[in-house]
């Protein structure tokens, strides 16, 4: 655990989304009404705006849609994790989320690798959802 990062902050509209993370279990949002899966989580479907949403467990699994190495922290607090990868992850249920790439590889990613969901721990039980690079 790194106690220098910032924890997560927690609304109405997200509250389940970090007790799932806590959880190990990454929570996004269904729509009961055009059947839409979205992130990040929102009180209205963004395709319909019907608010009859459910949660769903994400099976963890994703792509990279693209990625950036940042070599110099705009945040104090990240400065001694530079270089470190961001990513777009296509999720397999469809959504694209932001995360971190994590892990001894992780400055390898490239276009089109596979990730697998990994939780950062941020303390007091707060996790993070994080993806790492699949080896193949
Ligand atoms: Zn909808």
């Amino acid at each position: 655990m790194d106690s220098t990062l910032p924890k997560p902050i927690s609304n109405a509209d997200s509250q389940p989304y970090w007790q799932g993370a806590r959880e190990n279990k990454l929570l996004i949002r269904k729509c009961n009404a055009c059947g839409q899966v979205h992130f990040m989580p929102r009180h209205v479907c963004p395709t319909c705006w019907s608010d009859d949403l459910q949660w769903i467990e994400a099976s963890g699994k994703g792509t990279v849609h693209s990625y950036t190495i940042i070599r110099r922290a705009s945040d104090p607090r990240f400065a001694h994790l530079v270089p470190y990868v961001v990513v777009l992850v296509d999720l397999q249920e469809g959504p694209r989320m932001m995360a971190n790439v994590l892990g001894e590889n992780a400055l390898k990613t490239k276009i089109g690798d596979a990730l697998t969901l990994v939780f950062e721990d941020r303390g007091d039980g707060d996790q993070l959802p994080q993806f790492q690079r699949v080896e193949v």
